[in-house]
């Protein structure tokens, strides 16, 4: 039997996975989980309004229904066991481990009161064991930082009524929370300009759909920008926002939602709790500030370290070349190729990744 030994059942861990349990029938692989349960980002990350991107999970359910297969939940890598130990009893070791930690802005004020990562802030409507307790402090004036769809996801869950909200999979605690908060200002800062976003076209469409949300686009930052030498897919971004632009304010909506772009973050402001960003106009140069009571920064993850795996300090990811750490060790999805890439991206790069293994294999019982 070859021994396996996958660290991380989300899906980059769980895809792969698959994968081998179909072509070697003489796999037995070893799937180990931090957390009580398994499927890491589909949980714990997906919006909880999309549920149909969270049904990915029925799917992740039916590998680890797998005979090949055996989920090994509460045990951590650098925790519970050690990596000289998965790598002395397994054939191969795999990290799927992803990127959980927040990037940090590194502006002066960070630490202040009222500020959240996305990680963390995204755990928490997601009821992720270790972020229930976060119970964010949520304010009339909400600033978002990042122009990525977690920034969008993050946007909608504040501005969704209650009721669009009973299609959610959301907690009570959480649905509470929500219903209770005061939110009345969402800003969306992006350091660049609207054809350098990376909001896909469905999510910015969906805040433009939000029962009591109105959303506000400068025409100003739309302008001079050359269209036509854009991909398709952000063509079509920047015609939402042109839309969202030409729209005239509904003032009787009870959220607004601005998008403000060329807008880099320099400071927050406060004495222990966060009363306002100064933030500086990229095109201009010009400072201005924005009062703000929240604010949760949705600029991308880092995977944390592990002891004994050699690591990436600035990419703030695990060392490897083409996804190999050292021989017999490999890493798949956030924690090899960054936090960027849909769910799918995980199945293509895990296809890849089982092919190489399995070349591997049949060289060394050909020698
Ligand atoms: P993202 O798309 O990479 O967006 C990150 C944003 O943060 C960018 O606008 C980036 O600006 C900005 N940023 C980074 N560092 C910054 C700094 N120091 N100051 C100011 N801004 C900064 O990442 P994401 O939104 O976290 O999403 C992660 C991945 O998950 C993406 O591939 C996304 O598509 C995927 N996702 C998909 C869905 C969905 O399909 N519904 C939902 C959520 C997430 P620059 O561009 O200037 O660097």
């Amino acid at each position: 039997m070859k021994q396996v030994a996958i660290i991380g059942s989300g899906p980059a861990g769980c895809f792969l996975a698959e994968i081998l349990a179909l072509k070697l029938p003489d796999v037995q692989i070893d799937l180990y989980e931090r957390l009580p349960h398994p499927f890491g980002l589909a949980v714990s990350g997906v919006a909880p309004d999309h549920l149909h991107t969270r049904k990915v999970t029925e799917q992740l359910q039916r590998t680890l229904d797998r005979d090949q297969v055996k989920l090994i939940c509460n045990t951590e890598l650098g925790r519970d066991i050690h990596y000289d130990e998965l790598k002395a009893r397994y054939h191969r070791v795999i990290l799927a481990t992803g990127a959980s930690e927040d990037r940090q802005l590194g502006i002066s004020g960070e630490q202040l009161t009222g500020i959240y990562g996305s990680g963390a802030f995204t755990r928490w409507y997601n009821q992720h064991p270790e972020a229930v307790t976060l119970h964010p402090h949520l304010g009339e004036r909400v600033g978002i930082i990042g122009n990525g769809n977690v920034a969008l996801d993050i946007a909608r869950m504040l501005a969704k009524t209650p009721a669009e909200h009973q299609q959610s999979d959301l907690s009570d605690a959480v649905r509470n929370h929500l219903a209770q908060s005061a939110v009345r200002e969402i800003h969306i800062l992006g350091r660049r300009g609207p054809a350098d976003a990376s909001f896909t076209l469905p999510e910015l469409t969906e805040l433009g759909a939000l029962a009591q949300a109105n959303v506000q686009v400068s025409r100003e930052a739309l302008e001079n920008i050359d269209r036509q030498a854009l991909p398709p897919s952000q063509q079509k971004v920047l015609n939402q926002l042109q839309q969202y632009a030409e729209t005239p304010v509904n003032q009787q909506a009870s959220i607004q939602i601005h998008f403000h772009f060329y807008s880099t973050p320099v400071a927050a402001q406060g004495h222990t709790q966060l009363e306002a960003l100064t933030i500086c106009d990229s095109r201009s140069q010009h400072s201005w500030t924005l009062p703000l009571d929240t604010l949760v920064t949705a600029i991308g993850y880092r995977t944390p370290a592990i002891d004994g795996v050699p690591y990436d300090e600035s990419a703030g990811r695990f060392a490897h070349q083409n996804g190999k750490i050292e021989p017999g060790v490999y890493c798949t999805g956030w924690c090899q190729r960054g936090p960027q890439g849909v769910i799918p991206t995980n199945r293509s790069e895990a296809m890849q990744l089982a092919r190489h293994l399995i070349r591997e294999w049949e060289q060394n019982d050909a020698d």
